[in-house]
């Protein structure tokens, strides 16, 4: 199976020129070094950053992604400081990030309006990247499957919206990725086992699975102070399927040693 490791660049870095500086360097290495077949490198800049750093990765193996889009519309309307679907797919993303714990800390984003996002990814035929995960406390108190089972509710839902559930869960099955990031591992330095997180990863696919056959091989990625250091030892459980990385993406050798970990993992 191939494995997946994407950038996640947040509001960074502070320069369209230092984010031309780092995909340039990403470009430059990634078409040498890593083999796609084993691992697809992705990389999600800030929306301002978005059009051109896709078109300087046209032809090479890296995809680009969105790190949120517009609940209220798929395409155009009055939603001042929004950016729709079709508006992203049309400055180079194939992919949108939807439901990181940052939206949902300072965006309050729920349920409710992820299953609407989700909608209009998929109407714009992006690719979504859905982050999961428990904060520290829900941790502490053992509710990490309860609020995962809350969170990936979406999928279901958004299957019994469109009506034609078998048809959705094909296109999702290609167009769904689930990236599992515990709050207190973002960012943190923090990171749970590798048995832990194999075992929560379990749980996601049998959960995603249960709600429609073709979803049984979705790819969980796992999220949460991810580096060169310990990307190894999550490359090597067969049930951690690539890595969504935040800080260590900012700089293109850790990107790359991380990808290669996963390539090597997984070849
Ligand atoms: C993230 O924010 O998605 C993330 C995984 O961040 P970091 O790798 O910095 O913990």
């Amino acid at each position: 199976m191939q494995s997946w490791v994407i950038g996640n660049w947040k509001q960074n870095p502070a320069t369209n020129r230092d984010a031309m500086t780092l995909v340039d360097a990403l470009v430059s290495a990634a078409n040498t070094g890593i083999d796609q077949q084993k691992c697809q490198l992705m990389v999600a800049p800030s929306c301002i950053h978005l059009a051109t750093v896709s078109a300087r990765l046209q032809g090479s193996s890296l995809l680009c992604a969105a790190q949120d889009i517009s609940t209220h519309s798929p395409s155009v309307g009055a939603y001042t400081g929004d950016c729709s679907a079709e508006q992203m797919a049309d400055a180079g993303a194939s992919w949108t990030i939807l439901g990181h714990s940052e939206r949902r800390q300072y965006h309050r984003e729920c349920n409710n309006i992820l299953v609407q996002k989700m909608s209009n990814a998929l109407s714009q035929n992006l690719g979504i990247v859905l982050c999961v995960g428990e904060t520290q406390a829900q941790y502490d108190a053992k509710q990490t499957l309860a609020v995962l089972t809350e969170q990936l509710a979406v999928i279901q839902t958004l299957l019994q919206q469109a009506g034609q559930v078998a048809d959705c869960a094909e296109i999702l099955a290609k167009r769904l990725i689930v990236a599992y990031e515990p709050v207190w591992a973002i960012g943190t330095g923090k990171v749970p086992t590798v048995d832990e997180v194999s075992a929560t990863h379990e749980y996601i696919k049998q959960t995603v699975a249960s709600f429609a056959t073709p979803l049984a091989n979705v790819s969980v990625l796992y999220g949460g102070s991810v580096n060169t250091a310990n990307a190894d030892n999550f490359a090597a459980s067969p049930m951690i399927n690539g890595a969504l990385v935040g800080g260590a993406a900012l700089n293109a050798d850790s990107f790359l040693a991380i990808a290669g970990a996963f390539a090597r993992a997984k070849a």
